[in-house]
């Protein structure tokens, strides 16, 4: 999978750290979401999952790749 951040639209709430502090970061500057690992370890699937649901923006997402 691979984890895709809209920075657009994310509104800072970094409510996805809280999920998996592993894949989300913050840039404090800009005030929105970074992506610290794109291509996360699948045992980090349901932490990430979770952390799209609940991004209140809906900035995030996951694609999946073969
Ligand atoms: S939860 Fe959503 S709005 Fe909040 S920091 Fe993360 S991506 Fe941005």
């Amino acid at each position: 999978m691979k984890v895709v951040a809209d920075t657009g639209v994310c509104q800072g709430h970094q409510l996805c750290q809280g999920e998996a502090p592993t894949v989300f970061g913050f840039d404090e500057d800009a005030d929105v979401v970074v992506v610290l690992d794109e291509h996360p370890d699948a045992s980090l699937r349901p932490a990430v999952v979770t952390a799209v649901k609940y991004c209140p923006a809906f900035a995030l997402s996951i694609e999946e790749e073969d």
